[in-house]
């Protein structure tokens, strides 16, 4: 808590995420502590504990909640490894709901097991009243995961051209930045450069449960300092934040998850509005399927360019193939087996 107290107030976006939270003991008194600092604070939960989030809606209904699901029930169950995962967390969140929240929805990671299903997820939220937020799988020291690679990324892709035209189709402006958003993860799913620079140590950081404070969480070499010894401030400001971003300018990770994606997307100086290429992207293509036109990916990413990853460790399972787990002890040095990877 000490730590977490000296996070500065004034921050656009905080994200609880985990691990899982909800097995905090002692979230209520974090949200307590960070809730003020913040304008919007999200809990990224896989929505299995969810009774353990009603007292926070209730105290505080405009926080945001996100809870992993990845389709329809036998798919989520079986891609996240749940008994009875999928009911619990739509029961969960139609009770977060009743409570009062205001801010409720799920987050998929589409992938090759899932892509098919992205736009009946999108539509059975929206029936409900939630969101749903997307992402495609990365690797990276914080996921203790080094083998999330796509397989068929011209087919996980194409399903994401639906998920796009379908958020377009509506009313609901956030929605119209998400297609966007989609448009990034189709280009990533396909191994390409990011569309927009990454702002990593400019406009978001990652802290993890050492207290440590890296640029992101994708990369354990860039370090920014140590929260539980210093200052935000001198770390925010310190002697290797130059060199780190640097280091990030040139970065060839190419991430685009929604932290990552949504900071580039802002306009540099007026945050609460986007970016000229997000803006007139959504304009043209809102109006062009308003007036019964379809978006023309080519015009915006090369569909025939797709990486070919052999340097990446590629997983040695894949649907119901069962592989043996590598999981990282408790004492073992934190990430040390995740140095070495490339996030293609
Ligand atoms: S693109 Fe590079 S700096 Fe940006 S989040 Fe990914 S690894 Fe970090």
């Amino acid at each position: 808590m000490d730590t977490l107290r000296k996070i500065p107030s004034g921050i656009d976006y905080l994200n609880l995420t985990g691990g899982e939270p909800t097995l905090r003991k002692d979230l209520m008194e974090i949200v307590d502590l960070l809730y003020p600092k913040a304008m919007t604070l999200e809990i990224s939960s896989n929505g299995l504990l969810s009774e353990r989030l009603e007292p926070i809606i209730k105290k505080y209904p405009d926080i945001k909640i996100r809870f992993s699901l990845e389709g329809c029930e036998s798919t989520n169950n079986k891609v996240r490894g749940e008994k009875d995962g999928h009911r619990k967390k739509v029961k969960g969140l139609l009770r977060l709901k009743e409570l009062g929240g205001k801010d409720l929805g799920f987050s998929m990671v589409i992938q090759d097991d899932n892509a098919e299903e992205a736009v009946e997820l999108f539509h059975f939220a929206k029936k409900h009243g939630f969101e749903l937020a997307t992402s495609t799988l990365h690797n990276g020291f914080q996921f203790h995961k080094s083998d999330n690679v796509p397989y068929d990324r011209s087919r996980i892709s194409e399903n994401m051209g639906k998920l796009i035209t379908e958020m377009l189709k509506g009313y609901c402006i956030k929605n119209w930045f998400r297609a966007y958003l989609n448009l990034g993860l189709m280009g990533k799913v396909l191994g390409h450069e990011r569309m927009l620079k990454c702002s990593a140590a400019t406009d978001f950081a990652f802290i993890d449960p050492w207290s440590d404070v890296y640029a992101c969480n994708v990369r354990p070499d860039l370090k920014l300092g140590n929260l539980e010894n210093g200052a935000w401030n001198e770390i925010w400001s310190g002697k290797s934040i130059q060199t780190i971003k640097e280091s990030i300018s040139n970065c060839t990770h190419n991430c685009w998850m929604v932290g990552s994606a949504k900071t580039a997307m802002r306009h540099p100086k007026y945050v609460k509005l986007p970016k000229a290429g997000p803006l007139l992207w959504v304009i043209y293509n809102k109006l062009k399927i308003t007036f019964g036109g379809s978006i023309n990916f080519k015009n915006y990413i090369d569909l025939n360019n797709i990486v070919n990853d052999q340097h990446v460790v590629r997983r040695s399972y894949f649907l119901n193939e069962k592989t043996e787990k590598k999981l990282q002890s408790k004492n073992e040095t934190h990430y040390q087996r995740f140095g070495e990877f490339f996030n293609k």
